[in-house]
């Protein structure tokens, strides 16, 4: 088999890469994956999942998900819709098929990447074991970088003696109704899923136990609403402006954008430190700080027949309790190399909080530049956060990657068009005095903002692989 592009990978970061360059150029693409569907860890996502953040601006870039409608009831009300796991799954299912139809794209899955062959890339159909050669005439690109841990299918870093009520959070709706006791293991987006979920399920509070051997800072969703509500993400990436020129140091910047409303933390008297760049509402803080019984005793190292051994303690457990594992990691914490290199590509954050643009983003710019190095200077890599100690360099690098974007007429175009672009109504605002004000806010703030976080980024703007931060 040839083929000009060999996409390892066929999660919403490879479609949205072979969407964007498909779209730009004549070329052929083969995109495998191991997983029997397209939709990366969607395909493996628990029941009651959705997006954290709105359809409106996920995806591939040449197709809608869903109807950029506002709901108007439940917790995300007065919000863009957020499709479920099942409406994603489908959405990439229609978006494989819309691919394969321009007669220039192969998706295959059940289909393993497993090296370099003597013939190529070797590639193996998990269904007959057989193994094809795929002839790349151009790039191998590596969609699965920053492949998601999601719970179905990790293991979780700790023993659990084989008599414990222990299941992974997909199986939370089946093993629900069959207890009245639960603990929940996790400290980020997926526990408070869990927690939601079960207390919409008419579970009490008190019933519930959550071991949270982190705090967590998450956004306020509200603040992330693109098209008619632009304006507050705005607003938002203003107020992050003016927070980081002002700063003292990471701890007094986290004031700053709580104070804001930039940040949330479930228990505000607790000291946060995580951070991996998830949303929530409002209802949903609100319900899940009902929980009063948290465990904070560090992570998990066992779970025994009648306790929990954690790593600065423990507290009991009994039979009768059902302890759902929300402990994976989601996406990858993956240093940061070159987007762009001799034979291969590399997909990995540039914007933050913007996974699908970054990969068809970098499908624009391989698809209209010739060298590495411009192309590496688009798109420097920018690795996805883990702690609050990350953000003051991801944010910087954003906005100085943004800059750049301005002086290139055709980035800054496909930039400003993009449905994957959360930014892309705001021209259409600028006329409201909440973006004037906003907009006012930013100008002033953004370079000494861009100076002030390089200097509290610890790792010198460098990032974990010690790339390159600083720059035009
Ligand atoms: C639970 C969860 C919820 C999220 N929600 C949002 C959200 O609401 N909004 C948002 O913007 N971002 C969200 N994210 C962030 C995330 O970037 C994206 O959602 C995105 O789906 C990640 O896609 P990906 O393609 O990078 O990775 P994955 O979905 O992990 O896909 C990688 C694929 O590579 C395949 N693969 C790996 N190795 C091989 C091999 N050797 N051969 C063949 N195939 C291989 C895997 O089978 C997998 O399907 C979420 C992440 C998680 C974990």
């Amino acid at each position: 088999m040839e083929t000009d592009y060999l996409v390892v990978g066929a999660g919403a970061s490879g479609l949205a890469f072979a969407d964007a360059l498909v779209e730009e150029a004549d070329v052929e693409v083969t995109v495998v994956d191991r997983r029997p569907a397209p939709g990366g860890h969607w395909v493996d996502a628990y029941p009651f999942i959705r997006l954290h953040s709105p359809s409106a601006y996920y995806g591939v870039n040449s197709l809608a998900l869903g109807e950029d409608r506002i709901d108007e009831a439940g917790e995300n009300a007065g919000c863009y819709e957020r499709a479920t796991g099942a409406e994603v799954r489908a959405y990439f299912g229609a978006v494989a098929e819309r691919l394969e139809g321009t007669g220039r794209v192969r998706v295959l899955t059940d289909h393993e990447h497993v090296g370099r062959g003597e013939g190529g890339e070797r590639v193996r159909d998990l269904r007959s074991g057989e193994h094809l050669d795929v002839a790349v005439r151009r790039k191998v690109v590596d969609a699965r970088y920053l492949e998601a841990s999601v719970p179905a299918t990790h293991t979780p870093g700790f023993d659990v003696a084989p008599e414990v009520r222990f299941v992974p959070v997909n199986e939370l709706p089946a093993a629900a109704g069959s207890t009245a006791s639960f603990t929940v293991l996790g400290s980020g987006k997926t526990a408070v899923d869990a927690c939601f979920w079960l207390l919409e399920d008419g579970v009490d509070p008190d019933a519930i136990r959550w071991v949270r051997p982190r705090e967590a800072w998450f956004h306020d969703r509200s603040q992330f609403q693109p098209l008619e509500q632009v304006g507050a993400i705005f607003t938002g990436i203003s107020l992050d402006a003016e927070a980081g020129a002002r700063a003292t140091d990471i701890d007094e910047l986290f004031e700053r954008l709580e104070a804001a409303g930039r940040f949330v933390r479930i228990d505000p008297s607790a000291t946060a430190s995580m951070y991996r760049g998830t949303m929530l509402s409002s209802r949903e803080l609100a319900a899940v700080r009902r929980i009063q019984d948290v465990v904070r005793l560090g992570r998990v190292r066992r779970i025994e027949r009648d306790r929990i051994v954690l790593e600065a303690g423990e507290v009991g457990t009994s039979a009768d309790v059902l302890h759902v594992d929300c402990t994976a990691l989601g996406l990858r914490d993956a240093p940061a190399a070159p987007i762009f290199q001799d034979g291969r590509i590399v997909l990995q954050q540039v914007r933050h909080l913007s996974p699908t643009f970054n990969a068809a983003l970098a499908g624009f710019v391989e698809a209209h530049r010739e060298d590495d190095a411009d192309k590496n200077r688009l798109c420097p890599p920018n690795p996805h956060p883990m702690s609050m100690d990350d953000w003051p360099r991801m944010v910087s690098r954003t906005w100085r990657t943004e800059r750049r974007w301005l002086g290139e007429p055709d980035v800054a175009g496909w930039v400003a068009s993009s449905r994957l672009n959360l930014l892309r109504a705001l021209p259409d605002h600028v006329g409201e005095p909440e973006v004037r004000t906003a907009l006012e806010r930013y100008l002033t703030h953004v370079g000494p903002a861009i100076e002030r976080l390089q200097q509290l980024d610890g790792s010198n703007g460098a990032g974990a692989s010690g790339l390159p931060g600083r720059g035009p």
